[in-house]
């Protein structure tokens, strides 16, 4: 997935989406974009590159009963290694939101 950082002109906010288009309460300017296989790697490069402390992914870690690969089921439930949340791949009706 894609990642999109946004500096608002007042230099006090910094906002990173998963939209192409920036926030509304604009004007904002992209400061950079990026690609991870989840929304914690995104956090997590995005923390990085802004020079935070860690990103904290919410809840614990957790092994994919699919892949065993850690995510984070409490956070955004995406196995990096599988794509989709484990336990969604049998619900058919195409990819899972979070490809799209
Ligand atoms: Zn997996």
């Amino acid at each position: 997935m894609k990642f999109y950082a946004w500096e608002h002109a007042d230099g006090m906010e910094i906002e990173v989406s998963l939209n192409e288009e920036p926030p509304k309460d604009g004007p904002w300017s992209s400061i950079y974009t990026f690609e991870a296989a989840t929304w914690e790697e995104g956090m997590a490069i995005h923390f990085l590159r802004q020079g935070w402390n860690p990103y904290r992914p919410s809840g614990k870690a957790a092994e994919c009963p699919t892949c065993k690969a850690t995510y984070y089921p409490a956070g955004s439930g995406v196995c990096w290694r599988c794509g989709i949340s484990p336990g969604e791949e049998d619900a058919g009706g195409g990819p899972h939101p979070s490809n799209a």
